[in-house]
């Protein structure tokens, strides 16, 4: 069955999720905590429709090695091919958040070899989603910001303003590589601060006070 999107207000968006495009090592801090370089171009990948969860429910996790990154997700509203940065920016119909879960040390494995790393990062419920807040409810996309915690200890704060790639450059650019469709999802990448989640634990998301959700790994 098709994804299909909501914002916060309860209102349904008119299309279901297309494709969840992800960039990797957005934040300096991050990509350090990892002895990964920064890289000079974004790091760009893709997570299929099927990968898409609500965090409305549940969270159910694959195995042990399963990390989260916390991320914010941005809700795709018309077809843009090689958009300009105002096309790119008109494009933005909702912000929500997600969780970009990825099996690490598989990905490691996969890195080391040179080898693509979908296993890791694409598998059924690796892009647990919260709903949408209409764009219309944010001011500057330069300034959003937003936390973790795991069992109320917090976990990740992020903002966008410490992105290397900033929102609306990085869906010009993604454009130039990927036509991005009505009910595509963009995940702008994590903050310092990933680790393991496990059965039990309970995790809560924040932007800001508009989007607020609470799960549990079963
Ligand atoms: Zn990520």
């Amino acid at each position: 069955m098709a994804y299909p999107l909501f914002f916060n207000d309860g209102s349904k968006f008119p299309h279901t999720l297309g494709k969840i495009v992800c960039v990797g090592r957005n934040y300096a801090e991050h990509a350090k905590e990892l002895n990964n370089p920064i890289p000079t171009e974004p790091i760009l990948f893709i997570k299929p429709e099927s990968s898409a969860v609500s965090l409305n429910e549940d969270l159910s996790i694959p195995s042990s090695d399963c990390h989260y990154e916390t991320e914010i997700a941005i809700l795709i509203g018309s077809n843009i091919t090689s958009a300009s940065e105002s096309e790119a920016e008109a494009s933005i119909v909702g912000i929500g958040l997600g969780l970009d879960l990825t099996r690490r040390a598989l990905q490691s494995k996969l890195k080391d070899k040179s080898h693509p790393w979908e296993v890791a990062k694409c598998f059924d419920g690796a892009c647990p989603l919260t709903d949408f807040v209409k764009i219309d409810q944010f001011s500057d996309l330069t300034k959003l910001e937003f936390s973790l915690t795991i069992n109320n200890e917090l976990k990740q704060v992020g903002n966008s303003g410490d992105m290397l790639n900033a929102i609306v450059p990085l869906i010009s650019y993604m454009s130039k590589y990927f036509t991005l469709k009505s009910g595509d999802i963009i995940l702008t990448g994590t903050p310092k601060g990933v680790g393991e989640i496990r059965s039990g634990d309970l995790l809560k998301l924040n932007l800001m006070d508009k989007v607020k959700v609470s799960t549990v790994v079963v």
